[in-house]
């Protein structure tokens, strides 16, 4: 059994194939998905979604790619969304400096809703983070001494710093098809040096970010053991094993969320 952290399975992409994609995940033996909310006309399809299968389970919040369109985002609207039964976790969040497709500023107030929601719910927060390091890791470092939250740095690529900063925190990290990637170096070093081993999971973060050999083309959850395989193998670790501890890891911060 293996739970796909992170997936996009209410993305147009697959719309046409939506049940297929699923029987394919349940065929590699992946129990457990996660569709993650990535703004708020996302939420409604999303969480219908995760209410057609009881191992489906979504998110809600506001990628930073969206945050501008958001500007009136209140922790109370997220706070009762996530009241659902199959709301697991707030985001996915975060600070987004390579694109910037929203102003900075927007960013930061996004990610303070979503940190104080995270806190008033219990709920972990999805971290996504990309050329944001020191923002980031000054925000984690000031609002957990505030009052503390738990979270994941999802899709992780950033630098060492950052992963120091969030395993000293407590913070777990979820591993994607970059992993497999031919030049991602620093990234494999930061799993096998700096990733706590009892607080990594899988995701695919599908349809984006396909791993080898399917790099380039549509991802989906079937692909999940490829990395799983390719954690094995940084981590030193067998197969049982490496299922055993990321999805411990999984339900270990996602407390919401019904083992199978
Ligand atoms: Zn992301």
């Amino acid at each position: 059994m293996l739970v796909e952290t992170h997936a996009n399975l209410h993305h147009a992409d697959f719309d046409d194939d939506i049940a297929a994609v699923i029987t394919r995940a349940r065929l590699a033996k992946i129990t457990t998905i996660v569709t993650i909310c990535c703004y708020m006309d996302e939420f409604v399809p999303a969480l219908a979604i995760a209410q057609s299968d009881p191992d489906i389970w979504c998110t809600i919040g506001v990628h930073p790619h969206h945050a501008a369109k958001h500007p009136d985002l209140s922790v109370a609207e997220l706070v009762a969304g996530a009241a659902n039964d199959k709301v697991i976790g707030i985001g996915e969040t975060g600070l987004d400096y390579h694109y910037n497709y929203s102003p900075r500023d927007d960013q930061i107030k996004n990610l303070m809703t979503h940190i104080e929601a995270a806190r008033q719910t219990g709920l972990p927060l999805v971290l996504h983070t990309r050329e944001a390091d020191q923002d980031m890791g000054e925000i984690l470092q000031r609002e957990l001494a505030f009052q503390p939250f738990r979270f994941v740095l999802h899709s992780y690529t950033s630098g060492a710093e950052l992963a120091r900063i969030g395993a000293e925190a407590g913070g777990y990290f979820s591993v994607n098809g970059i992993s497999t990637f031919k030049n991602a170096h620093p990234v494999r070093d930061i799993i096998r040096d700096i990733m706590p081993d009892d607080r990594i999971m899988l995701e695919t973060d599908c349809p984006y970010l396909a791993p080898v050999p399917h790099r380039g083309r549509r991802n989906e959850p079937a692909y999940l053991p490829l990395i799983r395989d390719q954690l094995a193998d940084i981590k030193g670790w067998n197969q049982n094993d490496t299922d055993q501890r990321t999805n411990d890891a999984f339900f270990q911060l996602f407390t919401k969320a019904v083992r199978p």
